[in-house]
């Protein structure tokens, strides 16, 4: 098996290499010591210029479908420089990952564009709860189905982003009835 990498995997290694030297590095410790945002938007836009913020999103929704591989080549090159940019570029290409494989078609036309191009500065990725961490199934968010859309109920903590994010995905359970719970993203 040739393991590899292709002329377009190379190329996103070296473009997030060079990103990361030039832009990430000069300005990564001041970002986590004074909790910089505007600098961490700054680092998104420029990542979404970049196409780094829907590497395995389809191009219909303006996403650059690089693959997993030139996915964990590009974030390895920006957590190697910041790792505050990295998990939020982390956390945004799986939003929107979430919203392509979950979403409704009107929900992918409405999301995917935004996080791909930038509109949107993040995403956020809503599951962690204080008695629910490592196991979501003890997650005691409810979301309640009512006229147009669901009602949540509940307490998130630790969500990256969320003083940033232009759309969230919360996990909530819908059924509480059910064996362990049933547990669905709403959008
Ligand atoms: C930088 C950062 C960003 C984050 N961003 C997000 C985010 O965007 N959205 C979000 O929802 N969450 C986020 N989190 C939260 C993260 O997902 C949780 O911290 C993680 O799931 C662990 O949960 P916990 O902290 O409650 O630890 P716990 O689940 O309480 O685990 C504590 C310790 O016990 C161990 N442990 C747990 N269960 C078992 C077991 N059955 N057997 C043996 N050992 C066990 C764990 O390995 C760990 O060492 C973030 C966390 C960090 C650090």
């Amino acid at each position: 098996m040739d393991l590899s990498l292709t002329e377009e995997q190379l190329m996103i290694q070296e473009t997030a290499r060079r990103f990361a030297d030039a832009e990430l590095a000069p300005h990564a410790a001041e970002l986590d010591l004074t909790k910089d945002y505007s600098r961490l938007a700054a680092n998104c836009r420029k990542l979404a210029e970049l196409g780094f913020m829907g590497l395995n999103i389809q191009g219909e929704y303006g996403g650059s479908e690089a693959g997993t591989v030139a996915f964990s080549l590009a974030i390895t090159e920006v957590a190697r420089r910041c790792a505050s940019t990295a998990v939020t570029m982390s956390v945004t290409n799986m939003v929107a990952e979430v919203i392509q494989a979950m979403g409704t078609e009107a929900q992918k036309q409405q999301y995917l564009p935004e996080l791909c191009s930038g509109a949107f500065t993040a995403g956020s990725f809503c599951l962690t709860e204080s008695s629910a961490g490592s196991d979501p199934a003890a997650m005691r968010s409810r979301a309640d189905a009512v006229e147009g859309g669901w009602r949540l109920s509940g307490t998130k903590q630790w969500i990256t982003s969320a003083e940033l994010a232009g759309v969230f995905v919360v996990w909530a359970v819908t059924d509480p009835e059910a064996p362990k719970g049933k547990a669905s993203a709403v959008f």
